[in-house]
Order: C-alpha cells, then sequence, then structure tokens
C-alpha cells in the first residue's frame, strides 16, 4: 500500500505547528524555557523535512547547500555570541527571516510578471504576496540596521529638517508601486522600484530612531516578519508556514506592546519622536545638584550583612562584568548570615527583555527570588540595601520626577525608597538613554566604583569576614 505524500505533510505540518505553539507557551516561563525551544525546534526540523516530498519540490542540491550554509552559519554564530549581544543577534536573525518572506514574494512576482502564474493563483494570493514582499522587505533592512545601531557600527541618529515629510513621501511612491504589482501589467521595472523603495523605507524608518527605543523597534520588525511570512504561506497555501507567521506575528505584537508600556512609549512616539540623547552626542536633559558619594566595597559589606533585607537591582553592566555567577556567591553569603536577599528586574534591564532572567538562572539563582517590577517596588521603602549592580536608566528616579526628562513616565524600580542605596559601576558614565541618574546624587546612595564582577568579589570578602 503506498503513503499519501498529500496526507502525510498535511499531518506533519498539523504536527508541527501544535509544536510551534506548544513550545512558545513553554517558553513564557524560565523554566520550562528550554524545553519550549528543543519543542518548537524539533517542529521547525519536521516542518523543513517534509517539505522536501512537497509536490513540484525537485531542486534538492540547492535546499540541502541552502539549508546547510544557513545552519552552519546559525550554529557557529549561535555558540559564539556573547550574551551582550543577543539583541543584535535576534535583530539579524528576525533580517533574515523578513528577507527570506520577501524572497518568496519576489519570486513568485517574477514569475507572474514574465506572463507565468503564482503557486496558488488569484487575486487574494496576488495581494498577499505584494503585501508579505512589501512588510518582509522593511522588515530585513530595517532589521540590519537595528544590528548596525545595537553592534555600535552605526552610533549616530540621523535627523533632518522635513524628514517625516520626505519619509511619508518615499512611503507613498512604495505603495505606488505596491498597488501596480497587485494588477495584471508590470515588469521588472516596478519589481525593481518596489523592492528598492521598500528597502529604503527600512532604512529611513530606523535611522532616525536610536537609545533605549531600540528594542521595541526589533521587537515591532519581529512582529512584522512574522507577518510577511504567515501571507507568503498564504501564497504557497503553506500551513505551516502561515500557522508560524501567526505565532510570530502576534507573540511579536504582544512583546513590542509590552516593552512600550515598560518605557512608558506609545508605538508612534517611538517611530517618529526623539527619545534620550545617549546615540546623538547631545546633552542630557536633566539638571542635577548634590554630589556622587563613593564607599568602599568593604564599608558597604558591613551594612549589607547587618541588614535585614537586601534587593539586588541587576542591569546591563552586570552582564558586561558577567558577574552574575559572583553576584549569587555574594546572595550565599548573605544568606548565610540570615539576610533575606530578593532580586527585582526590571522589563527592560540590560539590552534585550528577560536579558537578567537568562543570565541569574545561568548562574542558578533560584526563580522564587526573583521579581518583576510591579511586585517588589512597594518592598523597597522596607528595605535596608538597595544593592544596583550595573543599572543606571531603570532605577532613575527621573521618571517619577522631572516632567522634563525623557524617560519622564516609564515605570522605574523605586530603588530610592530603601534606606541604603549601594550603585556598582566603573565611573561616571551615563545609561543607555544618555541621561543623568538623579539616584546617584540622593543622599542615602553611594557609589561604590569599580567592575561589576570585582567589586561583587570584594563584598563577598567583606561579608565573610564578619
Ligand atoms: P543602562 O544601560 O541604563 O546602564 C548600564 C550601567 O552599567 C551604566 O551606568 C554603566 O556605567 C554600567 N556598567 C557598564 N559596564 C559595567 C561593568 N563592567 N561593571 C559595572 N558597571 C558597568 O542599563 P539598565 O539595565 O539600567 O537599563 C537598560 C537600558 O537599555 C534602558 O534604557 C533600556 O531602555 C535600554 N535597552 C533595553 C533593552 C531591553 O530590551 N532590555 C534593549 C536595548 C536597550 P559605567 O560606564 O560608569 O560603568
Amino acid at each position: 500500500m503506498g503513503i499519501n505524500i498529500e496526507l502525510l505533510i498535511q499531518v506533519v505540518y498539523f504536527g508541527a505547528a501544535i509544536l510551534f505553539i506548544l513550545g512558545l507557551k513553554a517558553m513564557s516561563s524560565p523554566v520550562t524555557a528550554r524545553r519550549g525551544i528543543v519543542w518548537a525546534g524539533i517542529g521547525m526540523f519536521a516542518a523543513t523535512a517534509i517539505s522536501f516530498t512537497y509536490p513540484g519540490m525537485h531542486n534538492y542540491v540547492l535546499m540541502t547547500s541552502a539549508i546547510f550554509v544557513g545552519g552552519v552559519l546559525a550554529w557557529w554564530t549561535g555558540k559564539r555570541v556573547a550574551m551582550t549581544d543577543m539583541p543584535q543577534m535576534i535583530a539579524l536573525y528576525n533580517g533574515m527571516g523578513g528577507g527570506s518572506a520577501a524572497a518568496i514574494a519576489a519570486v513568485e512576482l517574477i514569475r507572474l510578471s514574465a506572463g507565468g502564474e503564482l503557486t496558488h493563483s488569484g487575486p487574494v494570493s496576488q495581494v498577499l504576496a505584494v503585501l508579505g514582499a512589501l512588510i518582509g522587505t522593511i522588515a530585513f533592512s530595517g532589521s540590519l540596521i537595528a544590528f548596525a545601531k545595537l553592534q555600535g557600527w552605526m552610533r549616530k541618529v540621523y535627523r533632518f529638517k522635513g524628514q517625516q515629510l520626505f519619509n511619508m513621501v518615499v512611503f507613498a511612491a512604495l505603495l505606488y508601486f505596491g498597488w501596480l504589482l497587485t494588477g495584471d501589467s508590470f515588469g521588472q521595472n516596478e519589481l525593481l522600484a518596489f523592492f528598492g523603495l521598500a528597502l529604503l523605507v527600512g532604512v529611513l524608518m530606523t535611522i532616525p530612531i536610536g537609545g533605549a527605543d531600540m528594542p521595541v523597534v526589533i521587537s515591532l520588525y519581529n512582529a512584522l516578519t512574522g507577518l510577511a511570512v504567515g501571507f507568503e504561506g498564504f501564497v504557497l497555501q503553506n500551513p505551516a508556514m502561515m500557522i508560524a507567521g501567526i505565532v510570530v506575528g502576534s507573540a511579536g505584537t504582544l512583546l513590542t506592546q509590552l516593552m512600550a508600556t515598560a518605557m512608558n512609549r506609545s508605538l508612534g512616539n517611538v517611530l517618529f519622536s526623539s527619545f534620550g540623547t545617549g546615540d546623538d552626542g547631545g546633552g542630557g536633559g536633566v539638571e542635577v545638584s548634590g554630589s556622587m558619594k563613593a564607599i568602599e566595597a568593604a564599608d558597604a559589606a558591613i551594612t549589607m550583612a547587618y541588614a535585614e533585607t537586601v534587593i539586588i537591582v541587576p542591569g546591563y553592566g552586570m552582564a558586561v562584568a558577567q558577574a552574575q555567577h559572583k553576584v549569587w556567591e555574594l546572595t550565599k553569603v548573605l544568606q548565610d548570615k540570615g539576610v533575606r536577599v530578593s532580586f527585582a528586574i526590571h522589563p527592560v534591564a540590560g539590552r534585550m527583555p528577560g536579558h537578567m532572567n537568562v543570565l541569574l538562572a545561568e548562574a542558578g539563582v533560584p526563580y522564587d527570588l526573583i521579581y518583576d517590577l510591579e511586585d517588589i517596588n512597594s518592598q523597597f521603602p522596607n528595605a535596608d540595601v538597595a544593592l544596583v549592580i550595573g543599572a543606571n536608566d531603570v532605577v532613575n528616579p527621573a521618571a517619577r520626577k522631572d516632567t522634563s526628562s525623557p524617560i519622564y513616565g516609564m515605570p522605574i524600580l523605586d530603588a530610592d525608597a530603601a534606606s541604603n542605596v549601594f550603585v556598582i559601576k566603573r565611573g561616571q558614565g551615563t545609561g543607555f538613554s544618555g541621561i543623568e541618574n538623579l539616584l546617584f546624587f540622593e543622599d542615602n546612595t553611594r557609589m561604590c566604583y569599580g567592575d561589576a564582577q570585582d567589586v561583587a568579589q570584594k563584598l563577598i570578602a567583606g561579608v565573610k569576614t564578619l
């Protein structure tokens, strides 16, 4: 009895779709996240493997070579990438997804322009192919710019007078060519103009955005990539692609919303107005009075060892210093002295959502010591010590106090409410948004200068001697 290939393909795609959804669900908790990634990976492997049996798929050499090159590059870069470089890695991979969706659309539309047919012809298919091409291409070039910015290759924020009007004109031209492509008489020139303009829109949209808004932008491009993949899945009538695209698109949209809320920014505000001055070299927006007062690690250790409650606020600097293991060691020596230690995590601490959770999990910090902003903020007034480790923007009271501050309104961790605040950082450097931090000048704040790992080691030694 022969195998019904069509049925087998549909069954495998269905199974893959279930694995994607279950995988995503499992990724929502650090306890099950690793399992979720494995499930989604198995789903993707099965969907890719079964595609080799798809009717009309004959170019096995090209398919295998593409998988080999992509697989080796992804494996190699995935193994090598430092935790601190993860956001740009995500931007890059995301760009590849958008580019792939756009490439599928390009192949379909080129065939159509040469008098051929779409894989599944029909007006809806054609409109979705064009929409997917538009969104995927914008996500592709936009993500590459986001990558260059996060990698430090493009430090400037490019702004010029009349920029928004210029962008709107370019976008209108793109829509015009897109509309032409939904008709039945277009050629290579229209296609070239369309894809060229879409690439340009992605670049133009991203170059004026800088500083702390980049995570929201990457997440937005992620949602767009999902949408583009979903549309092209419809064009190819490939259910696994459609479902994967919809899952990525909706997860990306929710994440975009969540991050914009965590920064107290609307999406329109992120895309169309400047934020902070970190990348454009301007001055900070906050007037500060008072001075920063330094403290030796040994003295800070004494206060901490005799404290009842210590709340640790990790930030980007902890990731740079790879101090998470020392921080966990410090936690344990404090616990041995009877100190209650907990961790306060801001949703955008570090350089990607969940950055701190991943580092702390890697170091072995139990999940029940780790609290989200809304769960821990009320605890700061009762804390004897707030230990800020390489965090800056996420504890800046300017967000509460200074209506002229670019971060005004952003929810922050209320570390300043603790009886004593110790801040570990190397020097006078500002945070990602580039503005001065009012917390560092407060009466109850002491600066413990140095690399986070070195200072954590000194604190451990200090606590141990008591
Ligand atoms: P910040 O970027 O605001 O501050 C990091 C601090 O770490 C700096 O003050 C720096 O000061 C210090 N630091 C750097 N290296 C070390 C080191 N080796 N040892 C000790 N300290 C060090 O970090 P936060 O986590 O507070 O805030 C995150 C910021 O990044 C927010 O503005 C957020 O919007 C943005 N962002 C967040 C993303 C996300 O999704 N999480 C993605 C992209 C941006 P010094 O140089 O003096 O040492």
